[in-house]
């Protein structure tokens, strides 16, 4: 039954990876974790500094701890206390490094990259600044469109990510958006990648297997 998920899914991701380098993205697909790891590695190999977003999916691949292992300069601010000067400090100096890595809460099979989130440093980041971002996505994230990727996020990224930060807002109780006032609303920024930016190249690391949320 495996083999039939996976071709399935490979039927999406063709035609995202197609849409993504018709739309000036370095779109590729892995089969394998390490395959995916290898390429990133590659791609940091002359970067003195790297910046990590917020992205469970690259941690998962043990990238920050072959980073730091590598000498390179690795700023990410999940290991530091939020709010703190050293934090906003740590977001800042992303937006300048050699690479930036990152996750996207969703990637179109029409070939569009899109994310909401609370402070802007990982949506930032990718748009302009460092010279090279990667974006690494689980198989999972791929959807039909903008309206699907934007259903995604409020149905299952957004709610899971506010359980995962102890945030007090309606769709930890109801598991989808409520569109929230809350204080502690965490979708305060919606990015919609259209075409690869001017200044930036952005690869797609796509991954044959579910990752992230
Ligand atoms: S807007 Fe509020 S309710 Fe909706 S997903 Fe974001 S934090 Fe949750």
């Amino acid at each position: 039954m495996d083999e039939f998920v996976k071709a399935h899914y490979k039927l999406q991701v063709d035609e995202a990876v197609k849409a993504l380098q018709e739309h000036g993205f370095d779109a590729r697909f892995f089969e394998t974790r390490d395959e995916a790891v290898s390429f990133i590695m590659a791609q940091a190999a002359e970067c003195k500094t790297v910046g990590v977003g917020g992205t469970k999916t690259v941690r998962a691949l043990g990238i920050v701890d072959l980073l730091d292992a590598a000498g390179k300069t690795v700023y990410d601010n999940w290991k530091l206390k939020p709010g703190t000067p050293e934090e906003l400090q740590c977001r800042k100096a992303q937006m300048t490094t050699d690479l930036f890595l990152s996750s996207a809460n969703a990637v179109t099979v029409t070939g569009e990259i899109v994310n909401k989130e609370a402070s802007g440093n990982r949506t930032n980041s990718m748009t302009f600044g460092p010279q090279h971002v990667i974006i690494v996505v689980g198989r999972n994230k791929i959807v039909p469109d903008i309206a699907a990727a934007l259903d995604r996020i409020e149905r299952v990224a957004a709610p899971v990510r506010a359980m995962g930060m102890g945030r007090k807002t309606p769709c930890v109780k109801t598991g989808v958006c409520m569109d929230c006032d809350s204080p502690d609303r965490i979708c305060r920024i919606t990015t919609i990648l259209h075409r690869n930016p001017l200044f930036t190249k952005i690869s797609v690391v796509i991954l044959d297997e579910d990752l992230g949320y």
